[in-house]
């Protein structure tokens, strides 16, 4: 039988990190089994569906590479099992619907909100488990009006599947309840159109959060009392925060979307995620999505919750920043250094706030000597700003230890005689100059002359900066600290 899996992620808020990892996780299992990914748009509660978070889920998976071969794409959907959003599979159910209310296995229910929350706090109060007392089950109801459609749960018994992430995995009947599955317009509700959709796809394996854990003996009893195949189940822990509650915006930022707005990469997101539950043994930790799928095996997911650590993804991104070539991470930090204003974009060239034009090889160069620290691409406007911007400090940061004013201006003028001695103006030639001219107290010499380009107590280093700046600009730059003192 062929592999079949889906993501059925509800347009209902922005795409969360975890919905990326179930997408994720079901990507892998279907590339890894030779199967077939479908993306199901699960849209049947319409007052929180959105075009605009169906949008963002499209193009989160796609900008994670996360490609599928069947479903709602921006423009239609693909795919011969369609239409993939439940919000137009209404026929479908109500076919089924109907089915089961002719062979008695659903029936119509009258009861009122108001009653159904007497029964609810009554059962609270005795310590049992809200469920329907069935009090419409029996009686065949004359009534008009609005009705629910309920499912007859046998009351005996329990349900039990074999989970393929936790194993053996039991409920009993009696605690389920004749639960709704529709309404008196035919709607049909989340249990069901999940089983309705997963069966009419011919989705063989059902992989989702463990959040729906409750809702599978639920699916499983429809199934049978429909006589349709139950799909395998592999529940995924949930994703906790540091302080192993669930995690939530009290973390850490939870959407894709802000990940990919502080700069993230998609393989260094897919690479931290694929590890939120997930490990192929041993301590490697960077993988790409090839050798994920390649390493990829459910029964290696583990049962416990698995703690999101944004530490873990900022050393795994930084890892892929300083993988890519200079020109290329140039490009990728344009658009944050023009976001925050540091350069405008005018005709395909680059100038700053002062008019000064930049190639997008000096700006290469600039991110060459800042990626080793950049945990993400955003950094590099607190990086790399004073390349890009006039610098002003205090006077006070180009002092070094306890030396005098007059010191400082010597050892800056010491400096301006260096750079102007430097006959190639390469890392090389730059670094020997200044070394030699630093002679013994190197402190002396190098702290005033970095300030002096930088602005900054902490910066990339003195010939690093000077080769970006150029002579010119590192000469204006020592004398304007001069001019300091
Ligand atoms: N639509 C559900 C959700 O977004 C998923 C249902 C399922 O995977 O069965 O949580």
């Amino acid at each position: 039988m062929k592999k079949r899996v889906r993501f059925a992620p509800s347009p209902t808020g922005p795409f969360h990190i975890g919905s990326a990892r179930v997408a994720l996780f079901n990507y892998l299992f279907a590339k890894k089994n030779k199967g077939d990914f479908i993306l199901r748009i699960e849209d049947t509660d319409k007052t929180r569906s959105k075009r605009e978070y169906e949008l963002d889920i499209i193009r989160s998976i796609k900008w994670l590479n996360i490609n599928y071969d069947e479903g709602v794409t921006e423009e239609s959907e693909k795919g011969s099992y369609g239409p993939y959003r439940q919000s137009e599979r209404g026929e479908i159910y109500k076919k089924y619907l109907q089915k089961l209310l002719q062979e008695d296995k659903a029936y119509p229910c009258f009861c009122s909100a108001e009653e159904l929350e007497k029964e609810r706090k009554k059962q609270l109060e005795r310590g049992e488990a809200p469920r329907y007392s069935g009090k419409c089950a029996q009686k065949k109801n004359e009534k008009k009006g609005d009705f629910v459609i309920r499912f007859r749960s046998p009351k005996e018994e329990s349900t039990t599947f074999n989970d393929l992430i936790r194993g053996k995995v039991s409920f009993d009947n009696n605690e389920i309840g004749d639960f709704v599955i529709g309404k008196s317009d035919f709607s049909a509700l989340y249990n069901f159109v999940v089983v309705i959709d997963d069966h009419e796809m011919e989705i063989s394996h059902v992989i989702r959060g463990e959040d729906h854990i409750s809702n599978t003996p639920r699916q499983i009893l429809i199934q049978k009392a429909l006589g349709i195949n139950t799909p395998y189940y592999a529940h995924l822990p949930l994703i906790l925060g540091p302080d192993k509650s669930k995690l939530s915006k009290r973390h850490a930022a939870v959407s894709v979307q802000e990940y990919k707005e502080m700069g993230y990469l998609p393989e260094a997101m897919i690479n931290f995620i694929s590890f939120l539950g997930w490990n192929p043994g041993g301590e490697r930790e960077i993988y790409s999505l090839e050798e994920i799928i390649e390493e990829f095996k459910l029964e290696k997911c583990k049962k416990s919750g698995a703690v999101f650590n944004i530490d873990k993804l900022d050393s795994i991104n930084g890892y892929y920043i300083r993988q890519k070539d200079d020109n290329e991470l140039a490009e990728m930090c344009v658009p944050f250094l023009t976001e925050s204003g540091f350069l405008e974009q005018k005709e395909g060239k680059y100038f700053n706030s002062q008019g000064k034009q930049f190639s997008l090889e000096d700006i290469a160069k600039t991110v060459s000597i800042c990626k080793e620290r950049m945990k993400n691409l955003s950094e590099i406007t607190k990086l790399a700003d004073y390349f890009f911007a006039p610098v002003d400090y205090d006077k006070e940061m180009l002092r070094w230890k306890n030396m005098s004013d007059e010191e400082i201006y010597d050892s800056l003028k010491r400096g301006e005689e260096a750079v102007l001695e430097i006959d190639k103006w390469d890392m090389e030639s730059i670094e020997k100059t200044l070394i030699e001219r630093a002679g013994s107290d190197k402190g002396s010499f190098l702290w005033p002359f970095r300030v002096a380009l930088s602005g900054k107590k902490a910066s990339a280093g003195p010939f690093e900066i000077s080769w970006v700046l150029g002579r010119d600009e590192v000469l204006k730059r020592l004398r304007k600290a001069k001019k300091k003192l």
